[in-house]
């Protein structure tokens, strides 16, 4: 609370200054007016008194006595002669009595009756002298008089100055900032000053006689009892004492009572000379001031200091607090506890492509599910970003663990809805238990951190106990983005090229390419080490296109080198694919490098599609009324339904790999293949069976009509120029061993020149 200077404060105080500094004129000259009709008696009275010091005036009548006191200054004496023709003494006294003025008369009378001055001396003249006077007697009369003067003034003066005093002090308490009281000894208001009631809401005539109680919080009735009602004075009495008061003011913010906090300091008032051991209390003179705004920005302050603002969940600083208290419970109690740490799947490209408005939206909606799987005790924290935490206190075995964990994945497995968009995230859970795990805050924390780790790299949504063998990878992990940020910069990145062969011809009609990184120290590596990771941390998104460019750039290469027909197989990620401008920029590049439209599959996973279908229909319909066809990659590992599958603008489906591998020669394992073939061609759909290793395989699929394979069998990914002498040489089975017996005519296999 601040005070801006009040002028009337200022005035007031200044009147003070100036009234104490100013004594009252005592040393100046006596001023006196003397009256007499007789112009000798005036005349040598007027030397007589002027030889003294005295100031003199003349005046020869009573009209032209009043008339001077008409005049400020008056003076302070008159010597009044009583019989005067016109206007007597007597009636100037009357005359002068009525005006209430400081002049004090005192009246020469020749008369040898005494009637006279007494009535002078009744009708107010202070003192009288007998004609004819001595001089002395005059000066000791006049003395005298000045003396009761001077006494009357100086009264008058401290009078003043004491009410001043009085006001000032009063206006000061009433404008003091604070709540300013006194009780009685049994508690009872005896004052309080104006503050009171902007601060309660009282009058202050109301609260006076009223118990202290009534303007005190009742769950704080206890400690007001020692400190708004002190009785110690001194260093003993009680200061800056917090206490909540009843306002009869409404509440900020609307509904019901206010409730202020003010800070009370109070101290005991004794008699004189008495104390607080003996009964001389007279009650307690206290001060309260209001420091509600202060305490509700110190809440604030705590709050976010300990939680987030977002999600309104706690924070790490609060969350370590808790794990540091259930840890030395633990410890203590040679209990187990848990630590979840949740990593969202794909937030970030939520974030990244739809904008931070709907990444905040989703991760509240998030943190409102995972907050419906806490059980009483337990502790939900947002780390920061889309990382959450748990603390599972008294966790019997791992098995609670994993039942929560379970229970957070299938909570978000059902998608969110963020304005138009329905969202799917799943999540990585890593756990870490007490004492197992680790046995300080940081080691439980870093552990179940290194487990989600590696459930990210093991393909998402899933949990996992830590393991110590974990902790080298996690290292590695780390390191490895950081080296794939700066492959991208220093072009390491290029794609690798894998035949697609046609069955009936033996001719090359396609390739996939595949991303490759050349890593300085470790040669070589393959997707499976870099594009989880990739995908985890949006670098992905490079990633695609400095493959899909490169590759882009070979095929039109090799198109306009004779190869018109040649496919181009180019994977495409989910992050890519809900980039606002996906249909754009793949345009753009394919105009850009040359490379034939018609030519183009996009590559697109069943996972994928199934996700992310509202959003990425559209676009997909948009790139195929262009010209691009569109596959689905590894087909049959989803849940994907013919009825689906309808709706979806697709022309190929890639058989998976890992049925390709069942194909084992008996015929049994393999009914899926046939499902699959014979599904796709009801729809009408091509087939690229992927993963093709040996001659088995490869009979047993041209037996169920899909003619289009990829695989080792023909020829690993290459790069560019290892690709261009295949287009030259066309390609041969790599299974010789089996060639004569598995196919009619190897012959067949040998591309075209
Ligand atoms: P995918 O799209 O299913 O690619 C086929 C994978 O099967 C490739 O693995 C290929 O080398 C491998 N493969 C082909 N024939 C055989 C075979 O006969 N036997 C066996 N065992 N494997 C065979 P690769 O190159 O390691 O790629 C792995 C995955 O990484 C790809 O699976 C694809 O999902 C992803 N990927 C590769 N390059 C890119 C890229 O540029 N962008 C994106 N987004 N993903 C990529
Ligand atoms: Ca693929
Ligand atoms: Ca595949």
């Amino acid at each position: 609370m601040t005070m801006t200077p009040d002028p009337g404060l200022v005035s007031l105080a200044a009147g003070l200054v100036d009234s104490a500094d100013a004594e009252p004129a005592l040393s100046v000259p006596t001023a006196v007016l003397i009256v007499d009709d007789q112009p000798r008696m005036r005349e040598s009275l007027g030397a007589l008194l002027s030889g003294r010091g005295f100031e003199v005036e003349l005046a020869d009548s009573g009209a032209a006595a009043l008339e001077r006191m008409e005049r400020p200054p008056v003076p302070d004496l008159i010597l009044l002669d009583m019989v005067m023709p016109g206007t007597s003494g007597l009636e100037v006294i009357a005359a002068l009595a009525a005006r209430d003025l400081d002049t004090r008369i005192v009246v020469l009378s020749g008369e040898p009756s005494f009637e006279h001055v007494q009535r002078a001396l009744t009708q107010g003249a202070a003192d009288f002298l007998r004609k004819p006077f001595e001089s002395e007697e005059l000066f000791s009369t006049l003395a005298r008089v000045e003396r009761g003067l001077d006494l009357e003034r100086r009264a008058r003066v401290a009078e003043k100055r004491l009410t001043e005093s009085e006001r000032l002090h009063r206006f000061m308490i009433d404008h003091a900032p604070d709540m300013v009281y006194l009780l009685d000894p049994e508690g009872c208001f005896t004052f309080v000053n104006d503050r009171a009631s902007a601060l309660l809401g009282w009058p202050r005539e109301a609260l006076l006689g009223r118990h202290y109680t009534t303007v005190v919080h009742e769950q704080d009735f206890e400690l007001a009892r020692f400190v708004f009602n002190e009785r110690r004075t001194g260093d003993r009495a009680s200061r800056d004492v917090e206490l909540r008061l009843r306002s009869r003011l409404p509440a900020q913010g609307g509904g019901g009572q206010g409730e202020v906090v003010a800070e009370i300091t109070a101290t005991g008032i004794y008699a004189a000379g008495g104390s607080d051991t003996r009964g001389d209390f007279l009650g307690t003179y206290g001060l309260a001031r209001d420091v509600t705004e202060r305490k509700r920005a110190q809440e604030m302050v705590q709050y976010q200091a300990y939680h987030d603002l977002l999600t309104h969940l706690p924070n790490r600083a609060l969350f370590n607090d808790r794990l540091e208290l259930a840890v030395t419970q633990a410890r203590r109690k040679e209990g187990r506890l848990a630590v979840m740490f949740l990593d969202l799947d794909r937030f970030k490209v939520v974030n990244d492509t739809l904008g931070h408005t709907v990444g905040d939206r989703l991760l509240k909606q998030v943190a409102e599910r995972l907050r419906n799987c806490l059980r009483g005790g337990d502790t939900l924290a947002r780390l920061g970003g889309d990382e959450f935490c748990f603390l599972l206190p008294d966790v019997g075995c791992q098995e609670d663990a994993a039942g929560v964990a379970q229970k957070v994945l299938d909570r978000l497995s059902t998608p969110f809805q963020v304005e138009d968009h329905e969202l799917f995230v799943g999540a990585s859970i890593g756990i870490s238990v007490y004492p197992d795990s680790g046995a300080s805050v940081e080691a439980l924390i870093q552990s179940a951190d290194i487990a989600m780790y590696h459930i990210k790299g093991r393909g998402k949504n899933g949990y996992a106990f830590f393991l110590p063998d974990m902790n080298a990878k996690f290292c590695s992990l780390l390191a490895l983005e950081r080296e794939l940020r700066n492959a991208l910069a220093n072009d390491d990145l290029e794609p690798f090229f894998q035949p697609q062969v046609d069955l009936h011809t033996g001719a090359i009609i396609g390739v996939e390419a595949l991303a490759r990184w050349h890593h300085p120290e470790r040669g070589v590596v393959e997707p499976i080490d870099f594009i989880p990771m990739a995908e985890e941390t949006g670098l992905i998104l490079q990633v695609d296109r400095c493959i899909q460019r490169k590759a882009c750039e070979a095929v039109a290469a090799w198109q306009r080198g004779g190869h018109a027909e040649l496919s181009l197989s180019l994977n495409v990620s989910a992050a890519q694919m809900e980039q606002a401008d996906f249909v754009e920029r793949m345009l753009a590049m394919f105009e850009e490098t040359g490379v034939s439209i018609d030519s183009i599959r996009l590559e697109i996973t069943e996972s994928v599609i199934m996700r992310e279908m509202e959003v990425i229909l559209p676009k997909l319909r948009r790139l195929r009324s262009n010209g691009v066809r569109i596959g689905i990659d590894d087909f049959g590992t989803g849940y994907s339904s013919l009825s689906y599958l309808q709706r979806f603008p697709v022309d190929t489906l890639k058989i998976d790999r890992s049925f390709v591998c069942d194909i084992r020669g008996d015929g049994g394992d393999a009914s899926l293949v046939n499902a699959i073939i014979h599904m796709a061609r009801g729809l009408g759909l091509d087939i690229v069976a992927e993963g093709v290793e040996n001659s088995l395989q490869l009979r047993y699929l041209q037996q169920q009509g899909c003619h289009q394979v990829q695989g080792y069998i023909f020829s690993r990914p290459v790069d560019r120029s290892g690709f261009e002498i295949c287009l030259a040489e066309g390609v041969t089975l790599a299974d010789p061993e089996e060639e004569s017996s598995t196919l009619r005519s190897a012959s067949r296999l040998r591309g075209p020149a």
